[in-house]
């Protein structure tokens, strides 16, 4: 049977475990390196980057963690845990957090503004919905949530969203963003990139469960092109 580790440091680890539970898999909580050995899968919960990545840090855990990123064992980032996941995370307070990486991609971390400006969307999914049934829509909820800027080429893009109005009257040259980033319609929110799934929205806080079901489907990546992204660079 597989075992499917949440990293439970902080954030919405309890919610993940129950998605787990409920369509039948057993989640471990994750709280120590040498615990990732006893798992086939791992979620990177949504939560709060600095702060899990300065717990990650107090634990010894990041070499444990790019390690088994580099396994090609299923790894799954929501949010924070997306942030976590990618290989560079932009925008402000960004700068210095230590990152996991393996996910080919640049995020901003916190794109959509403060908390307040947290909202839920329905988005479109068609591959949620080829490869687990049910309809193309999903509702994304959105916590003071980043957004994927950029992709490498093997990256896949499973969702992206409209930046909503609210955004886009906050965001700002003056509050130093480019203006590129600026003057965006529309920015990714869900990416798959071999044995990694990164979405910058909470599935384990509704009630449908295909993502968690997409993820399980994940097969183990044999090829080392994982490998050769995680950055070397880190502190471990
Ligand atoms: N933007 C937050 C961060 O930087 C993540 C928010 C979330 O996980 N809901 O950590």
């Amino acid at each position: 049977m597989t075992a499917v580790g949440v990293l439970a440091l902080q954030g919405s680890f309890n919610e993940h475990m129950a998605a787990l539970r409920r369509i039948g898999v057993k989640g471990v909580e994750i709280r120590k390196a040498e615990q990732l050995q006893a798992v086939d899968a791992l979620i990177i919960p949504g939560g709060e980057s600095t702060t899990m990545a300065k717990l990650a840090h107090y634990h010894n855990l990041f070499p444990a963690l790019r390690e088994f990123v580099r396994t090609g064992k299923p790894v799954w980032g929501t949010c924070a845990g997306l942030i976590f996941l990618a290989n560079e995370a932009i925008g402000q307070k960004s700068g210095g957090q230590e990152l996991i990486g393996g996910l080919d991609c640049i995020v901003n971390r916190n794109f959509f503004g403060s908390q307040l400006q947290s909202f839920e969307t329905e988005l479109s999914v068609p591959k949620l919905a080829e490869e687990e049934g049910g309809p193309n829509g999903f509702r994304g909820v959105f916590i003071r949530a980043p957004a994927i800027l950029e992709v490498g080429h093997d990256v896949e893009i499973l969702a992206d969203c409209p930046v909503p109005l609210e955004t886009k009257k906050s965001m700002s040259v003056d509050n130093g963003q480019e203006e590129e980033i600026v003057s965006r319609e529309r920015v990714i929110v869900a990416v798959r990139q071999g044995n990694l799934l990164g979405t910058a929205f909470h599935p384990e806080l509704t009630s449908d469960l295909r993502w968690h079901s997409l993820f399980l489907k994940m097969k183990k990546d044999s090829s080392d092109r994982c490998l050769q992204r995680v950055p070397t660079s880190g502190t471990d």
